[in-house]
């Protein structure tokens, strides 16, 4: 049975993506291997139009947190500090990165339901002058909540500080303003919208942003500028992960025949609804509104008398892999992404699948009520 990958990344796999992945052994010194990264970088920029002489996108290997580590090491100067604004499990997974390097960390914290405290953010930057960077999560997976960010980027501009990124779970399928926003730099990864394998994960950084990045560095594997500066030159300081790029590569090429962004994000919509509809119609509700959510994934209410674990492998048996709540929201929701090769019959067969692992939840509910 084929099995569909319903959890935000690693994504269900198209036929072209997983046979790249076959493609020949390769020494990442050759001439064949500066090819293919240049490629990508390239290809990463693209994705959002931007401009080769301002902006650089930085391959790394590891996953999407290696990413953003990388970021928040490598760019808050040593003399700045960094605000977090938190609203999930991925911003607070920042603030725990910047803790680690020692960095000045000032967090606003806002409620796992809630919006970021914006507000907070700006009285917390008057009083905080030697901040100079914000670090925000674009789409918080914990909640499925699409962050807001004009607002914040505002706030930002009025104090003169600029913004690091985590774009993991919305780069290539939301809006990212890199012209509007005051962005030094985002993170991402290959495994999330942009259907590749785990193991690439990139930063694409304003290249000013890169030079004046933090000196004495407090990274030796992941710092930005260094690999920046071999990857200019077609070289990686380091192995890279050869097979999860020749994956990205043809997924990005994949990405663009799909017709970009919007038209990936128009089809994840789609197919959210397509879920949203059947869940709606088995009495089941989404944490968030429409229009605070991204196109990524939902988060819903475990009805009453459904525990997750039995959803779960009732689903999975059927093909189906969803993926829990995190924290003390673990006993109240579940979560479905919608990125990945997913048609039109999988669709079908999720409708079916749900209909039948819910309404059976539901019949047990009202058997227990009699
Ligand atoms: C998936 C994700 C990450 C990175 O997780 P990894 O397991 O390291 O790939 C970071 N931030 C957000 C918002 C994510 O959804």
């Amino acid at each position: 049975m084929r099995q569909i990958l319903l959890n935000p990344g690693p994504v269900t796999l198209s036929p072209r993506v997983r046979s790249a992945l076959l493609k020949p052994d390769l020494c990442h010194r050759e001439a064949e291997f500066a090819t293919l990264q240049r490629t990508i970088r390239e290809r990463l920029l693209a994705i959002y139009g931007l401009d080769g002489h301002d902006w650089a996108a930085v391959v790394i290997t590891g996953s999407g947190t290696a990413a953003v580590e990388a970021m928040i090491s490598s760019l808050v100067p040593r003399t700045g500090a960094l605000l977090v604004a938190e609203n999930g499990v991925y911003g607070e997974r920042m603030r725990s990165i910047a803790q680690r390097y020692a960095i000045d960390t000032i967090s606003v914290v806002a409620d796992w339901r809630s919006p970021i405290a914006v507000a907070a953010v700006d009285a917390a930057l008057r009083a905080h002058s030697r901040v100079t960077h914000v670090a925000a999560v674009h789409h918080e997976t914990t909640t499925g909540r699409l962050n807001e960010l004009a607002p914040l980027a505002a706030v930002c501009r009025a104090h003169g500080v600029e913004l690091l990124l985590d774009a993991v779970s919305s780069f290539g399928a939301e809006r990212i303003d890199f012209e509007d926003w005051p962005i030094a730099a985002c993170a991402a990864t290959a495994n999330k919208c942009l259907h590749g394998v785990p193991g690439a994960s990139f930063v694409i950084a304003r290249r000013r942003a890169l030079a004046a990045a933090a000196a004495p560095k407090r990274t030796l594997y992941l710092d930005l500028d260094g690999y920046l500066t071999q990857q200019d030159s077609g070289g990686t300081p380091f192995t890279q992960a050869v097979q999860p790029f020749y994956a990205l590569d043809e997924a990005l090429a994949e990405f663009f025949e799909d017709g970009g962004w919007s038209a990936r994000r128009t089809r994840y919509r789609e197919r959210q609804a397509a879920v949203l509809e059947t869940l709606l119609s088995l009495g089941v509700d989404p944490l968030l509104a429409a229009q605070e959510s991204s196109c990524v994934l939902r988060a819903f209410r475990l009805p009453d008398g459904v525990d997750y674990a039995t959803l779960h492998d009732g689903l999975k048996d059927r093909g189906f892999v969803i993926y829990a709540g995190q924290g003390a929201l673990a006993s109240e929701i579940f979560r479905i992404s919608t990125m990945g090769e997913i048609n039109a019959d999988d669709l079908k067969r999720l409708r079916e699948a749900l209909v039948a692992e819910l309404s059976s939840a539901r019949r047990a509910r009202s058997t227990d009520a009699l």
